[in-house]
């Protein structure tokens, strides 16, 4: 029994049995995992010392001698989340079990580059912590997403093409010296991607998250686990050549991308061209959402370009749930039509029978929750429990 347990039978696998709730007791404990009693003890008596759990007296049904129950203390740390996007960002604290205790969005232009940017964020986390009553001492680490692709080992971005000064900027140890906690990170759509799956659909073992704001990108959930491929680069969609669009130059240098023609930065500029008003996604939206006829048709068909690229993707990777997020998702159903219209008529029935297709529920929040989530799951990862405790 014991040896088959994922992630070992130390101090963090009973955290991990604790959290999820299928044992509370010590004797639940031992039951479950085959460890003795003192050897349960033992590592709970660890646990209360890092405050990670906090025991309650149960009275027992019968009317026996209560036993102790043992419930994971969200509480016993913070951690802090920041969803850099290309023109705006948002910052939050969060208790372990990702509830957001104090957040802020800001107007942040990226490109002002990564000192500027990352001062800015380490300023508002110090508010951010002011105000939900907590110092530094507190953090147990950081999250951060970055809207380019990421090298997620060193957390460093890779030659992101609309984020002068950032490629191969140190930002773990930056931060991280500054903060006195570990900071992990990663694109954009994969913190997307994690805070969606944990917070909304835990139980979907195979899902592709679509992000449709300045550009394109997604994420892969295989297994219920993250699949970021050898360096970080799975699921750039946003460069999957459209064969009919050959003629349109992408910001990455090639033609013929997907999101040259169906991105918010090409939206805008299309819409630009015909003398209309417009700075970025948000002005889209506002455009579909007022019922202007020319947004609406761009972005009706943006959604069919999406989708017929996903239509491959659907095949090969036959996921149960599409989620689209990002800011031209707000714009109505006009892109989600597109996007089902072009799956449904493209892909094999077999891999579209039990295929969901929705928008992002936790909207705007998604990368701040994937953000914190990136770090709950590796702070309280068994192994990492483990070292803590030997430590
Ligand atoms: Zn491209």
């Amino acid at each position: 029994m014991a040896q088959g347990m994922p992630g070992g039978t130390g101090a963090g696998a009973l955290l991990s049995i604790l959290r999820d709730g299928r044992a509370r007791t010590r004797a639940e404990l031992v039951q479950l995992t085959g460890l003795s009693r003192s050897a349960v003890s033992q590592r709970i008596d660890a646990l209360l010392h890092q405050r990670l759990i906090l025991p309650a007296e149960e009275t027992t049904p019968s009317g026996g001698r209560p036993a102790t129950a043992f419930s994971f203390n969200r509480e016993a740390r913070v951690v802090l989340a920041a969803d850099l996007g290309v023109t705006h960002a948002r910052i939050a604290v969060s208790d372990l079990g990702g509830a957001v205790l104090a957040e802020r969005a800001a107007d942040l232009p990226i490109d002002r580059g990564p000192e500027p940017t990352l001062s800015w964020v380490l300023d508002t986390f110090r508010e951010l912590l002011a105000e939900c009553g907590h110092t530094a001492s507190d953090v147990c680490g950081a999250g951060v997403g970055l809207p380019g692709p990421v090298d997620h080992e060193s957390g460093t971005a890779v030659n992101p093409p609309i984020m002068p000064g950032w490629d191969g900027f140190p930002v773990p140890d930056w931060l991280g010296e500054r903060l006195g906690a570990p900071v992990l990170v990663d694109n954009d759509v994969n913190i997307m991607t994690l805070g969606e799956h944990w917070a909304v659909c835990p139980e979907v073992e195979h899902l592709i998250f679509v992000k449709a704001g300045t550009g394109i990108g997604c994420g892969i959930i295989a297994g219920r686990r993250l699949h970021r491929g050898a360096r970080g680069a799975a699921g750039d969609i946003g460069h999957i050549r459209i064969p009919t669009i050959d003629q349109v130059q992408c910001r990455c240098g090639y033609v013929g991308c997907l999101e040259a023609v169906a991105g918010g930065a090409a939206l805008v500029a299309r819409l630009r061209d015909v003398g209309l008003d417009v700075a970025d996604g948000r002005d889209v939206v506002r455009l579909t959402r007022e019922g202007n006829p020319l947004a609406i048709r761009l972005v009706r068909q943006g959604g069919r370009e999406v989708g017929s690229a996903l239509a491959s993707i659907v095949n090969f990777f036959n996921p149960t749930l599409i989620v689209i997020g990002g800011d031209l998702v707000e714009a109505g159903d006009h892109l989600l039509a597109g996007v089902r219209e072009m799956i449904y008529g493209r892909s094999l029935p077999l891999a579209t029978q039990s295929l969901g297709i929705r928008a992002s529920e936790l909207g705007d929040r998604a990368g701040v929750t994937g953000a914190a989530v990136m770090v709950i799951e590796r702070i309280l990862a068994p192994e990492t429990i483990d070292r803590s405790v030997s430590a």
